[in-house]
């Protein structure tokens, strides 16, 4: 579907501790987006203090940028729309008009909340000159215009959060609309101990385990790596009974 979920903020089951490292995003989302979701009043008096409307998440695969997008949305008490770029395929494209007036004002409806757009150069990409697909343009100027739209009472409490591998495909115009861009990096060897510590907390660990000497061995590794890592680990046992099951 064009939406991909809708979840209100106490389903989610993401919260920033559940997150490993990226302490300084965690912080930055917090000023930016709770605060003025639970606390509106301190925001609406004066020019100066104005909730922000966009945000872009960037940086590799697998750093988390979903993962914080959710928990986001738990820390500030907002329902969580998911929408996904690349699904948004051509047989949408017809309709665009009406379906981003209907998610918009399907969000306005469940304000405060959170549109976290994935893979968002996909939807809003660059413009691509003669070979870009006329649907394509009409998508993005058609998400563009009802995102202005919002009457400025609802656009306090709705927040687009885009989030990108490839921040340099987007259209200028969109990179305006996000005035916040935030870099999601790669963890170095202190924040992958403190990413495994969350992945293995419920594990049975090896006695001769150190997590500091897997922290050091997995340079280069995302938040994602890390668990799909420890996720082969976990089968191991596993697998070795089976084998030895067999055997009998
Ligand atoms: P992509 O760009 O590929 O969409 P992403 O940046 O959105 O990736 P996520 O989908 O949030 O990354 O991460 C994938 C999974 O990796 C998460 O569901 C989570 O289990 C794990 N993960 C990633 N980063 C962290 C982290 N900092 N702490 C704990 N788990 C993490």
């Amino acid at each position: 579907n064009f939406i991909s979920a809708v979840v209100p903020p106490d389903e989610i089951g993401v919260k920033f501790d559940d997150i490993g490292a990226l302490e300084d995003v965690k912080k930055t989302l917090n000023e930016l987006v709770t605060l003025p979701m639970r606390r509106p009043e301190l925001f609406s008096h004066g020019n100066l203090l104005r909730p922000c409307k966009g945000i872009l998440l960037f940086g590799p695969p697998g750093t988390g940028k979903t993962l914080l997008a959710k928990a986001l949305a738990t820390e500030a008490g907002a329902n969580f729309i998911s929408i996904t770029g690349s699904t948004i395929t051509s047989k949408w494209f017809g309709d665009a008009e009406k379906l981003t007036k209907a998610l918009f004002s399907f969000a306005s409806r469940l304000a405060p909340v959170i549109i976290f757009v994935d893979e968002v150069d996909s939807l809003l990409g660059a413009r691509g000159g003669a070979f870009e697909h006329e649907a394509t343009r009409r998508m993005r100027n058609e998400f563009m215009a009802a995102w202005d739209g919002l009457r400025s009472k609802d656009s306090q409490k709705i927040l687009i959060l885009g989030a990108t591998n490839r921040p340099f495909d987007l259209d200028d115009a969109v990179i305006r609309r996000l005035p916040r861009r935030i870099y999601v990096d790669l963890p170095d060897a202190k924040n992958r101990m403190k990413i495994l510590k969350i992945l293995l907390s419920q594990e049975i660990l090896g006695s001769g385990f150190k997590f500091e000497e897997l922290a050091d061995a997995t340079e280069g590794y995302s938040g994602s790596d890390l668990k799909n890592l420890c996720i082969a680990a976990a089968y191991r046992p596993v697998q070795e009974l089976l084998e030895e099951e067999e055997k009998v």
